[in-house]
């Protein structure tokens, strides 16, 4: 299991889940984080964090999200450690 970040993230980061993950999990790319599997220990902790609800655990995820699943996957092991102080888009 692992928990996901979805398309509502594009052109936001507000990057509080960052803050709360007691893991390095988040990965940043450009315009949205996405979460390393292999990274998150599944506290659920980022969920409430997020104010567009762009997290999910897996087990969670809606249809039109199933695509994400693999994009974190993907993407994380590309990507640097999200340090949670980058510009938030979504104000820009
Ligand atoms: Fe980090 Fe927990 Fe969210 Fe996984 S579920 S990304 S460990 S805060």
């Amino acid at each position: 299991m692992t928990h996901v970040v979805t398309s509502a993230c594009v052109q936001c980061k507000y990057q509080d889940c960052v803050h709360v993950c007691p893991v390095e999990a988040f990965k940043e790319a450009k315009d949205y984080l996405v979460i390393d599997p292999d990274e998150c220990i599944d506290c659920a902790a980022c969920i409430p964090e997020c104010p567009k609800e762009a997290i999910y655990a897996d087990s969670d995820l809606p249809d039109e999200e199933m695509d994400w699943l693999e994009k974190n996957e993907r993407e994380s092991p590309e990507l640097p450690i999200a340090e949670g102080n980058s510009p938030v888009l979504a104000d820009s």
